[in-house]
């Protein structure tokens, strides 16, 4: 796994006005930082030579790691993964905008939730009421093949409980991803953050990804690497 926090793919200051660079700059280099130097904790017993999104899949029901390390793994493992998603489930404005939504996309929101607006609201709803720190996904489920609100503590992941999983999206909803500029108004954090989702990412994710059957691994550079296009000349 790569042991330090992935190059964000735009400025501190690219989310303005939604968010700000003062909260870009310290969750990326402050606290995505810490949880990947809490992965140094794990002992040799798990090499670090092994992707993280293999650690953290099915981690509940991993007999094979010692305790000590699964609690490494599901905070800092969690934390670690969970943020360099985040980053990249975010874009500046001008590449942000729900008219990048794939079509492939737009079909599932209504079959699963009935229009955009009403995934919204839903998404915004359960992301408001997490209590304390914690983060709202939205999940693919391979084995049902529908999608889903959930919520988790802390850095959970949804993988960490049900490998079949895929996280389309996810918000982080802990205070420091908020505070300095709404503070302690989640409500106005959540309304800001629809406008810097990156839909074309998230679209790539549920198109290529999770109804294709693979899981979101991320490169060693904490990016992620879709399939190459059949019939691509590149
Ligand atoms: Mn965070």
């Amino acid at each position: 796994m790569g042991l330090e926090a992935p190059t964000l793919p735009y400025d501190y200051s690219a989310l303005e006005p939604h968010i700000d660079e003062e909260t870009m700059k310290v969750h990326h280099s402050k606290h995505h930082a810490a949880y990947v130097k809490g992965l140094l904790a794990l002992s040799s017993a798990t090499p670090t030579n092994a992707s993280l999104y293999n650690l953290l899949r099915g981690l509940d029901a991993n007999d094979g790691l010692t305790p000590a390390d699964k609690a490494v793994l599901e905070n800092h493992g969690g934390g670690h993964y969970n943020h360099s998603l985040f980053w990249l489930f975010m874009a500046p404005v001008a590449k942000a905008g729900e008219a990048r939504i794939s079509a492939m996309l737009r079909d599932r929101i209504e079959m699963d939730f009935k229009s955009l607006d009403a995934f919204k609201e839903e998404f915004g709803r359960q992301a408001a009421k997490v209590f304390g720190s914690g983060w709202c996904w939205w999940v693919f489920d391979q084995a049902t093949r529908t999608s889903r609100i959930e919520t988790t503590p802390n850095q959970r992941n949804p993988v960490m409980a049900n490998p079949s999983c895929v996280c389309l999206l996810g918000l982080d909803v802990w205070e420091h991803a908020y505070y300095l500029k709404h503070q302690n108004v989640r409500a106005q954090y959540i309304d800001c953050w629809w406008n810097v989702v990156n839909w074309e990412f998230v679209s790539r994710v549920h198109d290529e990804l999770a109804v294709a059957g693979k899981g979101l691994e991320l490169t060693e550079s904490g990016h992620v690497a879709f399939p190459e296009q059949e019939g691509s000349c590149e």
